[in-house]
């Protein structure tokens, strides 16, 4: 075919794959497989069927770009996989909430207007024991919020242990930066005691800031003053400690400090995520005394930093389940895959493997997030070959495992059942097709 054999973009919006789109989108996958074809001509090659390419640039204008996907890394609470999957009691909640109005912010007994916080903070209350809880749109963003309300332009003591990135740059001290406090920093990277804190307090003072080291571990010649030690210090000076807990749980699992642990320890606010051990949506949770979580909802920034209704929605859907923490451990997705039976997970392998074609072979599953980093959680993957890796990733859904040593692991504690067929149909459709 030559250029001046190229169809114009109104005869290619008459093929019948294009007639009866919407025009604005017919005409721009029309332009694209024009565009695609000149370029083909150019280089000396066929360009093909037109029209097909049109009604390809089209669907692929209309399919959603967030997709679903299946985590088979064996990290659990994998940030670039978004995090934790939601309970079904959650969603239930953010199909209900989201699908009409609400009283979000009315006050159904006064028939005034109301307060967003109003809903999720009583069984936050009651699931850790503190006197006040708020929720903003993440963790960092709760730091950000309870630095700006307590020491705007004043100072916060934190230990240099603690100075921590969380990943994706997301930097204590830059954040502190923001809030206006100014940082002031106490002891070594490796050891800081309570005389270090106390030394470093003086009249412009306004916050003690503990942060959970959540995603590595100071091992060796190190040491950490207590919560409770630091709460003394705290008290004695009227200061108020606010501890950054990262993850944050509700039920106690390994060596991840609770919320309401953290709290009975001296903490007189806490900072966590709802969407990584926990098991809710993306979201910052605040939990402690009522005048300082008071102050932190009357700053503007809560305004720009709070959460929206469907986040409420599923973070009320999931807190829910905790009031019973057997369910919360059966139907919380990121609770049941930290706590499954190593059987289970195995017997998962074998049947995928067996679908598959691949081989059972033992791994490691970590929980992710940043939370318990030395935790290794026993599992089985299903072991395929390693050239498959990519058509797996670029297959629907997207299937995403870890390459290692020329095989491509499918690590079974992070997948469901259900997810184990789609992985196994997915292994051998990528096979058929070949590199
Ligand atoms: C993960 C983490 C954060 C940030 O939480 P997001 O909800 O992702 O904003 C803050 N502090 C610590 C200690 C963390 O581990």
């Amino acid at each position: 075919m030559e250029l001046r054999d190229l169809p114009a973009v109104d005869e290619l919006l008459r093929d019948a794959r294009l007639a009866g789109e919407p025009h604005g989108l017919a005409v721009a996958a029309a332009r694209d497989a024009l565009a695609a074809a000149r370029a083909a001509i150019l280089a000396g090659q066929e360009p093909g069927d037109l029209a097909a390419a049109a009604a390809a640039a089209l669907a692929a204008a209309r399919a959603a770009r967030l997709r679903r996907a299946v985590n088979a890394t064996g990290v659990i609470v994998h940030t670039n996989l978004g995090r934790a999957p939601l309970a079904a009691a959650a969603l239930a909640r953010v199909a209900e909430i989201g699908a009409g109005y609400s009283n979000l912010e009315y006050d159904t007994a006064s028939g005034a207007r109301g307060s967003r916080q109003d809903h999720v903070a009583p069984i936050l209350r009651r699931l850790t024991g503190a006197e006040g809880a708020l929720v903003v749109n993440n963790c960092a963003a709760a730091v950000l919020l309870a630095l700006a309300a307590l020491a705007e332009g004043r100072e916060v003591v934190v230990s240099r242990g603690e100075l921590v990135e969380i990943g994706d740059g997301f930097r204590i001290p830059d954040v502190l930066v923001r809030s206006g406090a100014r940082l002031v920093e106490v002891g070594t990277t490796n050891r800081t005691r309570a005389a270090d804190y106390e030394q470093a307090i003086g009249p412009d003072t306004a916050v003690l800031l503990r942060v959970h080291p959540s995603n590595y571990r100071i091992v060796g010649f190190t040491e950490r003053p207590s919560l409770g030690e630091l709460a003394d210090v705290a008290r004695r000076h009227r200061l108020p400690l606010v501890e950054d807990l990262g993850s944050g749980m509700l039920l106690p699992f390994g060596d991840e400090p609770t919320a309401g642990a953290a709290l009975a320890a001296g903490a007189d606010l806490v900072c966590f995520s709802g969407d990584k051990l926990l098991g809710g949506p993306q979201a910052g949770i605040v939990v402690g005394r009522t005048d300082l979580v008071e102050r932190l909802r009357r700053h503007p920034l809560q305004r720009a930093l709070r959460a929206d209704k469907l986040t409420l929605a599923a973070l009320e859907g999931t807190l829910g389940l905790y009031l019973d923490p057997e369910r919360a451990l059966c139907e919380v997705p990121v609770l049941r895959m930290l706590g499954e039976d190593v059987a289970v997970v195995r017997a998962r392998a074998e049947r995928l493997a067996a679908a598959a074609g691949g081989e059972v072979v033992e791994t490691v599953a970590r929980a992710g997030g940043g939370a318990l980093p030395l935790a290794e959680l026993p599992s089985f993957a299903c072991a395929v070959e390693g050239s498959l890796a990519e058509a797996l990733r670029l297959g629907d859904p997207p299937v995403v495992g870890v390459v290692r040593d020329g095989r491509c692991l499918l690590d079974c504690r992070t997948i469901t059942d259900a997810e184990a067929d789609l992985v196994a149909a997915a292994v051998l459709a990528a096979r058929t097709a070949g590199p």
